[in-house]
């Protein structure tokens, strides 16, 4: 693969590593929204949550915890954002999986995130059915 993330894990380009297993790196983003935004990445390459494999997902999912315990011991933030985008209309724009672990401080307007809908019991019934009848699993 020739894409950045995957030359950050054969160490052909350089990062500022936080933490790493036999599955996954931790390293800081480049552009960090907040002192302390890390990345999380699987070292085996997948393009978003809907191709990486589930194995890869969860060992993902243990070094976002660890990082996240790491940013709060360290830099004693008030709360951690876990962000992850899959393709663009989402704000995807590095085609390699990867977990945002970003600290937050309150007040420090980094970001909202949506702006809340009111509840609508019966679209929601029917939407749950439809989603619950294309579960295969
Ligand atoms: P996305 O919008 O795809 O979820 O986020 C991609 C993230 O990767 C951005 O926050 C961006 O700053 C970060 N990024 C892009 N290129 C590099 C790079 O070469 N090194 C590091 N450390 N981060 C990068």
């Amino acid at each position: 693969m020739n894409d950045i993330f995957s030359k950050i894990v054969r160490g052909e380009l350089p990062c500022h590593k936080v933490a790493e297993d036999d599955q996954t790196l931790a390293f800081l983003d480049i552009n960090p929204a907040a002192q302390g935004h890390t990345l999380v990445i699987p070292k085996r390459f997948g393009t978003d949550i809907f191709d990486t494999n589930p194995e890869d997902l969860a060992a993902v999912a243990r070094m976002v915890q660890t990082v996240a315990q790491l940013l709060l011991q360290t830099l004693k933030p008030d709360g951690i954002n876990v962000l992850q985008n899959s393709r663009p209309a989402s704000g995807q724009v590095v085609f390699y999986y990867h977990v945002h672990v970003i600290p937050r401080w309150e007040g420090d307007g980094v970001f909202s995130f949506w702006r809340p809908n009111p509840t609508d019991h019966a679209v929601f019934a029917a939407l749950a059915e439809r989603l619950r009848a294309n579960n295969q699993a």
